[in-house]
């Protein structure tokens, strides 16, 4: 057994669509994160590992933002990756002309609708802005493009204006249409009516783009889906402007574990993916962060590490391996007996149980002073029990 996970999960019939479908925003979103700019090598490396991992659709860049863009975009077009590229745009011809020079296989054309971003951003009458947009779409399914009408600010704009412009572009031919929740601001349930509001009236395919403001981005993505959504903007490590985006490796797991809806990723390849971006955008991940966060798989607790040593899923929901990643014991003042035991046991050293009570307090003793018990921390007290 490789999981154990609430037995009430099960309880339910969440009815999820067999069809989820990730589009992963790590390289366009993820890249608007303040102080991150990945270079094509990167970009590349990161799209490949995003292949591997059976993404099947990348947000590979915003085109139109440089020259540079637009190359690092367009390798990626080139590289001959499985998942299909797709790119931002906004709704203006020469953006979509920079996408198809880009050799990209489609794009996400966007505007801000809500009532706010059209009085401030766009000051043009509504009508107006509708126009613009059905030109966007036509324009690139005139080229042969995969095209997703985005609505961006879409959770604080009124049914009935997102309903008239979604069936604009159903009308238009759009392959899909976005709900972004651009200031990250709606709930799951409220996110749940929304889509399913959407759903009873429109034909074509519905993603959702969560941002993680409240820390809802996974929850509230998990909700457009029972709403009807099937397609899922993600980025890994949920990086991303402001709180970041629903993160890619926190929505693979709880939908394969918490929902089991396993999508076959091949999620080992999760916790190198998560280093690889961290380190290109130079973003630490939280150590409490789930999924991929240090401390997810590493523990000091005397009374957990003592269950664990004899069955790691007495306090693990799943094996670290499952991800890729490694189960760390780790040494400090709530350690016990099991766990210096078994780093003895790792040295090849063998102790009395008298001896082995005075170092377990020697541990406990010098992670009280906030020492961190290293390798070498441990050899000196090793040392000074009178043991090597
Ligand atoms: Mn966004």
């Amino acid at each position: 057994m490789d999981r154990f996970v609430s037995i009430y999960n099960k309880e339910l019939d969440y009815d999820l669509p067999d069809n989820i479908n990730i589009y992963d925003t790590t390289l366009r979103d993820g890249e608007q994160t303040p102080g991150v700019s990945f270079t094509k090598e990167e970009k590349l490396d990161i799209a490949h590992s995003l292949d591997e991992l059976g993404i099947p659709q990348i947000e590979a860049g915003f085109p139109q933002v440089s020259k540079n863009e637009q190359q690092s975009v367009k390798a990626i077009a080139n590289e001959g990756l499985d998942a299909n590229i797709i790119c931002l745009t906004r709704t203006k011809k020469s953006d979509i002309d920079c996408a198809l020079d880009a050799d990209v296989d489609g794009i996400i054309t966007f505007m801000g609708l809500s009532d706010l971003h059209i009085e401030v951003k766009i000051k043009k009458s509504r009508e107006e802005v509708n126009q613009i947009c059905m030109d966007a779409v036509d324009y690139g399914k005139d080229h042969g493009l995969f095209v997703a009408f985005s609505a961006e600010d879409a959770t604080r704009t009124e049914l009935p204006k997102l309903l008239d412009i979604y069936k604009q572009a159903q009308d238009h031919k759009a392959d899909r249409i976005h709900v972004a929740d651009t200031t990250g601001s709606i709930n799951p349930y409220a996110m749940e009516y929304m889509i399913s509001a959407l759903r009873k009236e429109l034909d074509l395919d519905i993603a959702v783009h969560c941002h993680n403001d409240f820390g809802m981005a996974v929850a509230n993505s998990i909700a457009g889906i029972r709403g009807g959504a099937t397609s899922i903007s993600t980025t890994v490590n949920g990086i991303g402007e402001r709180a970041g985006n629903a993160s890619l490796e926190e929505l693979i797991m709880a939908l394969k574990l918490l929902y089991d809806k396993d999508l076959g990723f091949n999620t080992e390849v999760i916790s190198s993916l998560s280093k690889k971006v961290s380190e290109y955008s130079k973003i630490p991940v939280p150590d409490s962060k789930a999924v991929v966060g240090n401390n997810v798989f590493r523990h000091e607790s005397g009374i957990h590490v003592d269950a664990l040593l004899k069955k790691p899923l007495c306090y693990e929901p799943y094996l670290p391996e499952m991800i890729g990643a490694k189960r760390q014991i780790v040494l400090g003042k709530h350690s016990g007996k099991a766990a210096i035991e078994e780093k003895l046991k790792n040295l090849d050293i063998k102790v009395d149980d008298d001896k082995l009570l005075e170092i377990v307090g020697l541990v406990k003793q010098e992670g009280e002073k906030g020492v961190k018990i290293t390798d070498q921390v441990f050899e000196d007290i090793l040392k000074s029990a009178n043991i090597k």
